[in-house]
């Protein structure tokens, strides 16, 4: 029998201990804030901010949001991110990407303070991640971790296959799932749009983390019987709905549910573990610059 995993029941348990730790940081006149900063006429961006604001609002962290046109000079955006950096009342700060292509996207990541960066991405907190000594993890990779240790599935001495190599998905999951820590000590294959005959590695995988962003590329031929596989793909297709197009996985999930153990489905699994992971980070950042201890979930 496979088991499809719910991201949004494990991720309301998760948020459900957060809030405890918010009313720890309340009783000590502490409420944690998050700023998100956005710079791009992208409609999915912008939902995406606004899923974030929203998020944070509903559990009690303090959101406040900035816009910039997004033809504004990228200096505008650097100011910003300094005014946040200084601002107490902001413990966490999340530029949205893409930025537009006159802005450094790097410089970005670096103008963040690394202690606000709940992300992640900042250079430091990735040196930091892959030394083994982790200050915020990335948001959907610490997901896909929680959800795995939901699910009484452990890494430990498992082959998993990455597929896919971004700074955001693809090589912070494996840097987490090869540490020797909780939730890590598997034997990682990081596959991506080079690898010669994917299908023979992901076929060996106890674990398969699919992160190419190719609407349904891995389909049940490719899973092995019993397989964990956890779909991190958002991928618009057209499709005869009102809005012209449904969102699918990178995981063909009828063909795959028939051979995985367990699996997540799109929408509803891997996504609103990212959310959750973002408030996470924040009450943690509001935590460790307020000197409050919590007892993070
Ligand atoms: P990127 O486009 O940054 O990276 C995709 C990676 O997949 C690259 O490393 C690329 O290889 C690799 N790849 C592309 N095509 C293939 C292929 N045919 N075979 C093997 N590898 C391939 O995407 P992201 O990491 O940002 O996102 C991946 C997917 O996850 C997207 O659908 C995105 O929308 C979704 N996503 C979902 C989130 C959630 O919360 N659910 C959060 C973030 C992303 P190469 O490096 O060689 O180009």
């Amino acid at each position: 029998m496979t088991r499809v995993l719910d991201g949004n029941a494990v991720g309301d348990r998760i948020r459900d201990d957060l809030r405890d730790c918010i009313d720890t940081l309340e009783r000590e006149g502490v409420t944690p804030g998050l700023a998100t900063v956005l710079m791009s006429d992208d409609p999915a961006s912008e939902t995406y901010v606004s899923m974030k604001t929203r998020a944070c609002e509903d559990l009690g962290i303090e959101s406040v949001h900035r816009e910039l046109d997004s033809s504004a000079p990228a200096e505008e955006l650097f100011d910003t991110v300094e005014a946040l950096n200084g601002d107490p009342s902001v413990h966490g700060i999340l530029v949205q990407m893409p930025v537009p292509d006159h802005v450094d996207k790097r410089r970005v990541l670096r103008s963040i303070d690394p202690r606000k960066d709940v992300d992640g991405f900042h250079p430091e907190n990735v040196g930091r991640l892959v030394a083994g000594d982790p200050r915020y993890k990335p948001c959907t990779p610490h997901g896909i971790q929680k959800l795995l240790a939901a699910a009484d599935v452990d890494p430990e001495g498992e082959d998993a296959v990455v597929v896919g190599r971004s700074e955001i998905v693809g090589k912070p999951m494996a840097n987490l799932l090869v540490q020797k820590a909780p939730g890590g000590n598997a034997t990682v294959t990081v596959c991506h749009s080079r690898t010669d005959d994917l299908a023979a590695k992901t076929r060996e995988a106890d674990i398969v983390v699919a992160a190419a962003g190719v609407p349904e590329m891995i389909d049940g031929s490719m899973i092995a019987e019993g397989a964990t596989v956890i779909d991190v793909g958002v991928n618009r297709v057209d499709a005869d709905t009102e809005k012209g197009y449904e969102l699918v996985g990178d995981v063909d999930f009828e063909s795959a549910e028939e051979r995985a153990g367990v699996i997540t489905p799109v929408p509803g699994g891997v996504g609103p573990m990212t959310i959750t992971m973002l408030l996470y980070n924040t009450v943690k950042a509001a935590s460790l610059q307020a000197e409050v201890p919590v007892d993070l979930p």
